[in-house]
């Protein structure tokens, strides 16, 4: 009933990634564990962190968070579970535990699970106190959660995501997108028409003209606005959706009412608890968390078609300018080297390399471009740094189709072309230094859509050799993550899917397919500190950007890079 009915045993960080001053830090609390059931809490704390690991948009956003989990125990295990409620089916049980959690809280709705929101948060506060979530996983297989000022959640099946949609509300400010209190099929009466309120959660609306909607920025031009009304207010809508899933819109019936209220997806995690939560929700998520993210993705891209400016941007979609007087007709390359480095061909016909550094006042300007001296290609370069050098390959001019290197030290300076022997490409190589070696991929020439690859020790480079069974009729892209040199490609000629493989110094691993992912020119891939960053352009006809991560193990499903595009790969740095 309180906290004499308990002690607090102690704090483990279970996930850490820097200080807690700099970090999004969620305190996970035991409630209705007795002592001798704090094994499981432990279990039931990390479960949550796998899963939300695998969450979009928190997937991305991993090294951005702290988990400190605190070992509550209780005299009882459980929660109350009152008899009187709507729906009579209570035990009529109580427990006597520490946050005093309860089921059908304020007597309406039993699966509203709450506890002492006062007392959770005095004592996430004093175990860790720089908590800026407070999470009570309570110790019941009955189905409940509830997002106030902390996120309850119990063990039910798929328990974690009760807590997902929870914090949803408790740490977003996210609105239920669901149009019912108790039920579809409950016939409750007084969920009709929402109150002409409008609401200040940023995913339900009771507007739907496309010019004034909160999430207008995601509407697409082709999509209706409603994109689904409710022919009968006094039920919920039960059409199917008549867009593609991820399709942003207008969809009536939300914040608890069949009509009168808008969400932006037909579905999303805010409305069904197996869902992922819709882009306007991930967008929200990503922009609260990712202001403690040590990361920051970047962008640097040519315009679409015929447009041979360069843009560049931040992971923020909304920070994006066009670098004046910077053209090329490919995609440039970035790399980290005294911050931010580009380079690229020239625009249309220009067949020079050129240079630009990004200025550290602002992380958003550029210096004016250089020329590289004595080098000149048809495609475009490749970067990497080796050995406290950077490194520059790239394809020859016209029907040249060697492949050439050259350096650049600390203190500047190119050092002469050189070329590495005996290798060739049609279109441009990709670079990584890896296992103390200097790694180059390339596709073949001409009709040659093999992948190759050699490696360099500083002074000779190995005679080439194929990657088994990869192909492409564009480029690869190479990155290292943890021990393992990963590269993607675009398949071969119409195969616009995207795969994979990594190499572990020895051979390389089958190729597998990156899911739910495809492009007609290839993509960049970029690593962060635990997981690959990849960003690439659409399908032909499609130039929007997008991009996704690779834990190791699982990609994430791809978000656009919003309000720009490009007919070539997107080059991606990113920093930390
Ligand atoms: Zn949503």
């Amino acid at each position: 009933m309180s906290t004499s009915d308990g002690s607090i045993v102690g704090t483990t960080q279970i996930l850490n990634n820097g200080s807690p001053i700099y970090r999004y830090n969620i305190v996970l609390l035991s409630e209705g564990y007795q002592n001798s059931q704090l094994g499981q809490f432990a279990n039931d704390a990390q479960a949550f962190v796998n899963r939300l690991s695998r969450t979009p948009p928190f997937h991305l956003l991993m090294n951005s968070i702290n988990v400190f989990r605190v070992d509550v125990s209780s005299t009882d295990s459980g929660a109350d579970d009152p008899m009187a409620c709507t729906d009579a089916t209570g035990t009529g049980a109580t427990a006597r535990t520490y946050f005093d959690a309860t089921f059908c809280s304020g007597g309406q709705t039993r699966r509203l699970l709450t506890v002492n929101d006062a007392t959770a948060l005095q004592v996430a506060a004093a175990q860790v106190p720089r908590y800026r979530l407070v999470v009570v996983i309570v110790n019941s297989p009955l189905f409940g959660g509830s997002g106030g000022s902390v996120a309850v959640y119990s063990l039910a099946a798929g328990a974690v995501e009760i807590a997902l949609h929870e914090i949803g509300h408790t740490a977003f400010a996210l609105a239920d997108e669901y149009e019912y209190y108790l039920g579809c099929g409950s016939g409750e009466t007084d969920r009709n028409n929402h109150p002409p309120v409008e609401q200040a959660a940023p995913n339900v609306t009771i507007s739907s003209d496309r010019n004034t909607l909160k999430w207008r920025r995601y509407v697409l031009a082709g999509t209706n606005v409603p994109t689904t009304t409710n022919a009968n207010c006094a039920v919920c809508d039960p059409q199917a959706t008549p867009v593609p899933a991820g399709t942003v819109g207008a969809f009536e019936g939300a914040d608890y009412y069949h009509c009168g209220a808008f969400r932006p997806e037909f579905d999303c995690k805010m409305r069904t608890l197996t869902r992922g939560f819709c882009r306007v929700c991930r967008d929200v998520i990503r922009r609260k968390i990712g202001y403690y993210s040590p990361l920051t993705m970047r962008f640097a891209w040519k315009g679409v078609g015929s447009d041979q400016n360069i843009y560049a941007g931040r992971g923020n979609d909304q920070d994006q300018n066009k670098l004046s007087d910077l053209g090329t007709s490919h995609a440039p390359a970035l790399v980290n080297f005294s911050g931010t480095f580009m380079a690229w061909k020239g625009a249309f016909g220009d067949q020079g390399i050129y240079y630009s550094r990004q200025s550290h006042i602002d992380g958003m300007t550029w210096e004016p471009q250089h020329s590289v001296p004595g080098v000149g290609t048809s495609t475009g370069p490749a970067l990497a740094v080796f050995q406290n050098k950077l490194y520059m390959a790239w394809k020859g001019i016209g029907g040249d189709q060697g492949i050439y290197f050259t350096t650049r030290d600390f203190g500047g300076g190119w050092a002469p072309q050189r070329n590495v022997p005996n290798v060739g490409t049609s279109t441009r190589p990709a670079l990584a230094a890896f296992q103390g070696r200097l790694y180059m991929v390339w596709k073949g020439i001409g009709g040659d859509q093999s992948i190759w690859f050699s490696s360099f020790d500083g002074n000779t480079w190995r005679p080439q050799a194929p990657v088994p069974n990869a192909g492409t009729s564009t480029y690869p892209s190479l990155a290292v993550l943890r021990d393992r040199l990963y590269m993607a490609w675009k398949g071969i000629e119409g195969d616009q899917s995207m795969w994979f493989s990594s190499f572990d110094g020895n051979s390389w691993r089958p190729q597998a397919p990156i899911p739910n992912v495809g492009s007609s020119t290839g993509a960049s891939l970029a690593a962060g500190p635990d997981r690959l960053f990849m960003a690439w352009s659409g399908i032909a006809g499609d130039p929007s950007l997008y991009f996704t991560a690779f834990d190791g193990n699982f990609w994430g499903p791809q978000e656009n890079y919003l309000g720009t595009g490009s007919s070539a790969v997107p080059a991606l740095l990113v920093t930390f």
